[in-house]
C-alpha cells in the first residue's frame, strides 16, 4: 500500500504542476495579447499640447529679418511654425494632418480659395485640429500685387469667404500669404485691410519641385530651421509624396534639435 502510494504520488505531483503551470502561461499571455491588439502606442516623440518642447536658444534674429514689401518672415518667438501651401488636396492633406496630430504639433494652412471651396471637409478639419488658416488668393494668382487693389480685396474676400464657408463663420484668418513670395507693397496694403498680416518665410525645402526626395527635405527643414523660422512646405499644388514621406523624419528632427513648435 505504502509503496503503492509512493510510486502514485510523483505522477499525481506532476499533473498538479503540469495543470497549475499551465494556468500560470495563460495567465501571462493574457495581458500580453491585449498589449499586441492595442492599436497605436504613444508616440515617444509627441510634442506637448502647444507644441512646445524644451529649448536653450532664443530667437536670435527674429528683430532683423524682415520679409519683402513690409511681410513677416520671422516668427518673432523661438516658435519654429509650419506652414503648409496650396492645399487643401484630398491626395496629401488628409495624411499631413494625420502626421502632425500622432505628433501633437499645431501648423497653418495656407489654402487656396477654390481648393477650399472645392474640398470644404479638409479645411474644416483643420480648424477643428486647431492649425491656424491663411490665405493663398483665390486660384493662386503670381500676379496678384499688381492688379488693382479693388482686384485685390475682392480676391481676397471671395477666399476668406470660402474657408469660413467651410470652417465656420467665426474662424480666424489672420494671415495672407502671396503665391509665389511675389509681395508687392499693394497687397500687403490690402491684406492689411482686411486684418491679416502678411506671412513670407526663411525656410523652403523646395518640396514644390518633384526632383526633390523625402531625404532632401528632411535635411533642408531640420538644418536649417532655428528658433522663430517659418518654415514653408506644400500639402498641394503637384505630388506632394515626398512632402509626406519627410513629416515624421523633419519632426523626429526638429524634436532632436530641441525645437519648439507652433501654429504661427
Ligand atoms: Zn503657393
Amino acid at each position: 500500500m505504502k509503496r503503492r502510494l509512493q510510486a502514485i504520488l510523483p505522477a499525481v505531483l506532476a499533473a498538479v504542476l503540469l495543470i497549475a503551470g499551465a494556468g500560470g502561461l495563460a495567465r501571462l499571455a493574457e495581458p500580453r495579447e491585449a498589449a499586441e491588439a492595442e492599436p497605436e502606442e504613444a508616440n515617444p516623440r509627441m510634442f506637448d499640447d502647444t507644441g512646445h518642447v524644451p529649448i536653450g536658444e532664443k530667437a536670435a534674429h527674429a528683430e532683423t529679418l524682415d520679409g519683402p514689401a513690409g511681410s513677416r518672415s520671422v516668427t518673432g518667438t523661438e516658435d519654429i511654425a509650419l506652414t503648409f501651401d496650396d492645399g487643401p488636396n484630398p491626395a496629401w492633406t488628409a495624411e499631413v494632418l494625420d502626421i502632425l496630430a500622432y505628433y501633437g504639433v499645431r501648423a497653418t494652412f495656407c489654402v487656396i480659395g477654390s481648393n477650399a471651396a472645392e474640398h470644404p471637409d479638409l479645411v474644416k478639419r483643420m480648424a477643428d485640429e486647431g492649425h491656424t488658416l491663411c490665405n493663398h488668393s483665390w486660384d493662386h494668382d503670381f500676379e496678384l500685387g499688381w492688379r488693382p487693389p479693388e482686384r485685390i480685396r475682392e480676391d481676397l474676400e471671395r477666399t476668406n469667404e470660402a474657408i469660413r464657408a467651410a470652417a465656420g463663420e467665426d474662424t480666424p484668418i489672420e494671415y495672407f500669404r502671396q503665391p509665389g513670395g511675389r509681395w508687392t507693397e499693394t497687397v500687403v496694403a490690402a491684406a492689411e485691410d482686411l486684418g491679416m498680416d502678411s506671412l513670407h518665410w526663411t525656410v523652403e525645402a523646395s518640396d514644390w519641385s518633384s526632383g526633390t526626395g523625402s531625404g532632401a527635405i528632411r535635411d533642408a527643414v531640420v538644418q536649417k530651421a532655428v528658433p522663430g523660422s517659418i518654415v514653408l512646405l506644400h500639402d498641394g499644388g503637384g505630388d506632394q509624396s515626398a512632402t509626406v514621406e519627410a513629416l515624421g523624419p523633419v519632426l523626429d528632427g526638429l524634436w532632436e534639435r530641441e525645437r519648439s513648435l507652433a501654429a504661427f
